[in-house]
């Protein structure tokens, strides 16, 4: 029996999102469909249509106003959202877009048409609030899969799992007090936006569902990958997820100009490597990444490659050009400990 295809959802309108001499600028995504062409992978995967969100799907997080202000500010030509997020003209429907990609992958997989999938739009998500943009995000992408999942897939428990270097402080805030929704963040902490402590980990019903994994700053490699299987293995298989989601930013690479982490491209595809063994495991391989962050182009490029193929199960094939990381990791073996007390793992 043949395995279904990766698939994927990408449309050249998030071009069209764009502020030359801004770090979240769309050669990020330029460079890496490049590449994923020039190594004859777009041909391998299964390329989605990908249609704007519906309005009914986006109310799910984000209030009518705030969605109403993005559509008049782009509407008048764009500007600025935050002192760092901006808005083009055509940036409300590349926003819908970007949310509409991630619904698209995540129906694929579902539904069995692909075996898993990514989504490669911007502008990215996991610091998008219901009624505020933030951190270069618009609409919370990862979240509103999710939603979608729940309400026009019939699943019933999601696991979203963010290895972007800033925490996925929207992400977080959406489901904090919500148990069908579990939520495990990895960041370098103390960072911005400032949230994220080990000790947040959900309120109310959702107790117990949001896990943090604060790093410090100069962890690579080999915190990352125990942090997974000591922390998030555990963590999932105790909260069985029918769909995993990865909001996957390549900031905590060393290159990454806006973080101090010490993660290498062979250090990220050996986390999507994981990520896949952990949704064949428990979710009939259904896994469905998302691009977030990564200021560096080759970084973010490269991490986008060895992630595909890492989707496909050719992790044999890892590509970094970057190499490791200068100096010592960090330890980080108290605060795994820490978080294993505190989550009962
Ligand atoms: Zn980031």
């Amino acid at each position: 029996m043949t395995l279904p295809p990766t698939c994927y959802a990408y449309d050249p309108i998030e071009q069209t999102h764009n502020m030359p001499g801004h770090v979240e600028n769309n050669r990020r995504t330029g460079k890496t469909m490049a590449l994923l062409e020039k190594r004859g992978l777009l041909d391998a995967m299964h390329p989605l249509p990908v249609e704007p969100i519906d309005l009914p799907a986006l109310h799910r997080i984000h209030t009518p106003d705030y969605v109403q202000h993005i559509r008049r500010l782009a509407a008048a030509g764009g500007g600025m959202l935050d002192f760092e997020t901006y808005a083009t003209a055509t940036s409300y429907d590349v926003a819908l877009m970007a949310a509409g990609a991630a619904i698209a992958v995540t129906r694929a997989v579902v539904s069995g048409r692909a075996r898993n999938g990514i989504s490669i739009m911007r502008p990215p998500g996991h610091h998008a609030l219901p009624a505020q943009a933030m951190g270069f995000c618009i609409f919370a992408n990862a979240a509103l899969a999710a939603k979608a999942a729940q309400a026009e897939m019939g699943l019933e428990r999601i696991l979203i799992i963010d290895w972007d270097v800033h925490h996925g402080n929207g992400t977080e805030a959406i489901f904090y007090e919500d148990p069908t929704v579990a939520f495990i963040s990895y960041h370098q902490y103390p960072l911005w936006p400032g949230t994220g402590a080990l000790e947040d980990i959900g309120r109310g019903l959702g107790t117990g569902y949001t896990m943090n994994i604060p790093m410090p700053m100069g962890a690579g490699d080999t915190a990352y990958l125990r942090a997974f299987d000591l922390l998030v293995v555990p963590f999932a298989r105790r909260f069985q997820p029918q769909l995993i989601l990865v909001s996957s930013g390549y900031d905590a690479h060393w290159q990454d100009p806006l973080a101090q982490m010490a993660l290498t491209l062979n250090g990220y595809a050996q986390l999507a490597r994981r990520a896949r063994l952990l949704a064949e495991e428990l979710c009939q391989g259904r896994l469905v990444v998302l691009l977030e962050g990564g200021y560096h182009l080759t970084a973010v490029s490269y991490g986008v490659l060895n992630t595909v193929r890492a989707l496909m199960g050719q992790e044999d094939a890892v590509e970094d050009p970057l190499g490791p990381a200068p100096g010592r990791e960090t330890e980080v073996e108290n605060m795994i400990a820490h978080l294993q007390r505190i989550h009962r793992l």
